[in-house]
């Protein structure tokens, strides 16, 4: 398994802070009917930047 950030879907408002923060290219897809994202772990840098700007804490990087 890729080391990366991951999303707790318990603590996710799907407000896309996360998504306008990450430098990388395609990692975040925005699920509209369940209101939240989640990672493309393939993608993620582990770079940690989206962990900081989640209002919620709802990513890690594992
Ligand atoms: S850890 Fe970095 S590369 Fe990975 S999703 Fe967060 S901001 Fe993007
Ligand atoms: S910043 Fe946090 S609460 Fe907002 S969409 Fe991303 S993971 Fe969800």
């Amino acid at each position: 398994m890729y080391l990366s950030a991951r999303v707790d879907k318990e603590k996710c408002i799907g407000c896309r802070l996360c998504i306008t923060s990450c430098p990388e290219p395609n990692v975040f897809k925005f699920l509209p009917e369940e209101k939240l994202v989640e990672v493309n772990d393939s993608r993620c840098k582990a770079c940690g930047l989206c962990t900081t700007v989640c209002p919620k804490d709802a990513l890690k990087i594992s």
